[in-house]
């Protein structure tokens, strides 16, 4: 690594302060699962590291009757073993359940992993089919951003320089709701070669009157197959198969490396959707 000065500020009002002073030349750490492997290959140099591991109020998670909260400085872990989640919204610690491995899961956090928006990260699946606000603290004050458009393109975010993701937002949903993570693991690291997460909410007769799916590892950025939802909304779980026929409609560039092409990520796209949908209906039902 290049040489650079160390920040472990205690509280986040002392760790914004670090973060406007040295501007482009700082990065904020957080498991630096990411980040330090990046400083290792110099493929980031920064001359500032600004730790949030001490910021105790950052590593937060609840679970209340009208929304759940995540800290950014959350792990993995502390979401899947979260004593509530799992019967407010399962979805979330099936997807912490799905990351790497345990110490994976013990250090790396959802605010870094949403932060960096690797391409074939899990998260943003999720948060987009759970449509999660990100809570972002900058130069200007605070302000919210919906995960749909907090995921720009590969490696990019609505981020701006100066800004901390500070925590995750998500409405509690209501208890004829179900959702489901379905992905096909790397097999050496457990990056998502392709990942869906699906969410709905069913009506009295049993049909889909909200349905959100997110897919990660597909595209350069993880996105909200609008055209399955659009096609499923009203539907029951027969219309599901054509569907999800449309969970890659609207790519215009495929994540294509020598673990998988883009026309197979794209396949597998089309196939999670299904089995996640299949499975979000019938725990909603
Ligand atoms: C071996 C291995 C296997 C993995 N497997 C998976 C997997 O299967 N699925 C998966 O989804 N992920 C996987 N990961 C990723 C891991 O889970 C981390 O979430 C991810 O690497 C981010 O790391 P971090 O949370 O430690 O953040 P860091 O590495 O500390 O930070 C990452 C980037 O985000 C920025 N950042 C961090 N926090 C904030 C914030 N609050 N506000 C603004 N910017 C911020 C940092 O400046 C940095 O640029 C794996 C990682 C490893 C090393």
């Amino acid at each position: 690594m290049t040489p650079f000065d160390y920040h472990a500020p205690k509280t986040l009002r002392s760790a914004m302060r670090l973060v406007q002073a040295f501007g482009d030349d700082a990065k904020v750490l957080a498991g630096g699962h990411s980040l330090i492997p990046s400083m290792k290959l110099r493929l980031a140099a920064p001359s500032v590291v600004i730790d949030l591991g001490g910021i105790a109020g950052l590593k937060r998670v609840t679970a209340g009757n009208e929304t759940i909260t995540i800290g950014a400085l959350a792990t993995h872990y502390a979401v899947e073993s979260h004593r509530l989640l799992p019967s407010k919204c399962s979805l979330l610690p099936e997807t912490a359940a799905e990351i790497g491995d345990a110490q994976v899961r013990n250090r790396g956090t959802v605010g870094g992993s949403i932060a960096h928006a690797d391409p074939a990260a899990d998260w943003p699946a999720t948060m987009l089919a759970l449509d999660a606000q990100f809570d972002i603290g900058g130069p200007d004050g605070e302000r919210a951003v919906a995960a749909s458009d907090f995921f720009v393109d590969l490696f990019i975010t609505d981020l701006q320089p100066g800004e901390v993701l500070t925590g995750i937002r998500i409405a509690t949903p209501p208890e004829n709701s179900g959702g489901a993570y379905v992905k096909m693991r790397q097999s050496a690291s457990g990056f998502a070669l392709a990942g869906v997460a699906a969410h709905v909410t069913l009506d009295d007769a049993g049909n889909c009157a909200s349905v959100a799916v997110g897919v990660t590892g597909v595209a350069p950025a993880a996105y909200r197959a609008r055209a399955v939802e659009d096609a499923l909304v009203g539907q029951g779980i027969d219309a599901v198969a054509d569907a999800s026929a449309h969970a890659a409609d609207g790519v215009e560039e495929f994540q294509e490396d020598h673990h998988a092409s883009g026309d197979y990520r794209a396949h597998l796209a089309r196939v999670f959707t299904q089995q996640a949908l299949s499975q979000a209906i019938e725990r909603a039902a």
